[in-house]
């Protein structure tokens, strides 16, 4: 059975949010012998421009600092974002973070520029035979993935498992997750500019009065989304089996590492960090919990929730852990463990 720990805390301290935060990975550390690489991978989320409720940088200081004295050379990786917005190149996505306070450590953008730099991770699973996962994901062994659990549109909710899905995934990684298509072109945009032509390695979009693309021919690397100057190209967000899928990209995405998984249910909104604007919280801040096991996480956030708000609140997402459990990620059965807190 795998093991959760929780530290309870509601606060809007962030000092104190980043020593709860640490507390529970010395927590994993310590009562489960691991060790940490002396370079090691931070995912976070740097917020879309104008969200308000991601977890800000400074809760996490006290996490780098002792990395720091332990001689532990951390760096944040990130990943481009599907659709158009800050987040969408790598220079905008750096400068982004800057501007959200994320100075403390480099940062990497592993899928490059313009997300298209990618390693194919073969998984074989029933809906994804192989996961495009950044390519500087290959620099490390070993993550501390964090995430903010809170609400997701589409997945029910965010937490571990779509962090590891989404956020390690090129941008053709998530357009494989969210759409069953090819991209789409809308010819009233388009200016004919043919930069999207240029930038398609598989000379699958052809100009006739607006720009076409072959879906026999694309290989969904979304590549074109990020160039086109008009806004013209866009995802079919309308993917079946979505839920699978994210379970799916997850197993790839975590398949021969050897993270630590440490979610904040704190700031818990209806929808997530993607979201440009300033949104409501729907339920007080719970703590920090973290696990080994990103399956197990995500349900200890999902049950402590639920039972909480005495709510069914996100349980549309659900059907990820099932399918997680079933592909060998990890197990929705675990013990908690309550670490001191507030
Ligand atoms: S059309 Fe070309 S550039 Fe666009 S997603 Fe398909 S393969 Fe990538
Ligand atoms: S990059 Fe955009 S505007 Fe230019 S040809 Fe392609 S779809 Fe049209």
């Amino acid at each position: 059975m795998s093991k959760v720990y929780f530290y309870p805390i509601n606060t809007q301290d962030n000092q104190k949010l980043g020593l709860a935060a640490l507390k529970t990975l010395k927590s994993v550390l310590e009562t489960e012998g691991k060790t940490l690489q002396p370079q090691l991978g931070i995912k976070v989320h740097f917020g879309e421009k104008g969200n308000h409720t991601f977890i800000p940088a400074t809760c996490y200081d006290p996490v780098i600092d002792y990395l720091k004295s332990s001689h532990i050379e951390p760096s944040y990786i990130e990943t481009n974002v599907l659709y158009r917005g800050a987040r969408t190149t790598l220079d905008h996505h750096v400068a982004l973070a800057h501007n959200h306070g994320f100075t403390q450590i480099p940062i990497i953008i592993a899928d490059g520029e313009k997300g298209t730099d990618y390693n194919e991770i073969p998984i074989d699973k029933d809906f994804i035979k192989s996961c495009k996962i950044g390519k500087a994901y290959e620099n490390f062994s070993q993550y501390l993935v964090f995430s903010h659990f809170k609400g997701h549109a589409g997945a029910g909710f965010g937490g571990a498992l779509k962090q590891l899905a989404m956020g390690f995934a090129a941008r053709g990684g998530k357009l494989a997750q969210h759409s069953d298509i090819s991209p789409i072109v809308n010819a009233k945009k388009c200016i004919v500019c043919g930069l999207c032509v240029e930038k398609c390695d598989v000379d699958a979009i052809r100009l006739e009065e607006a720009a076409v693309i072959d879906s026999d021919l694309c290989i969904g690397c979304a590549g074109c989304i990020a160039v086109c100057p008009e806004g013209a190209i866009r995802n079919d967000w309308g993917g079946s089996n979505f839920l699978q899928k994210i379970a799916e990209y997850a197993y790839g995405a975590a398949l021969n590492k050897d993270n630590i998984y440490i979610s904040f249910i704190h700031n818990i909104t209806a929808d997530c960090d993607c979201m440009g604007k300033s949104m409501d919280c729907i339920a007080d801040n719970i703590g920090i919990m973290a696990s080994t096991d990103p399956v197990a996480l995500d349900t200890a956030c999902l049950d402590v929730l639920q039972q909480t708000t005495h709510e069914r609140l996100f349980e549309s997402g659900r059907p990820t852990l099932h399918h997680a459990e079933k592909i060998g990620l990890g197990s929705m059965t675990y013990h908690l463990i309550k670490i001191q807190g507030e």
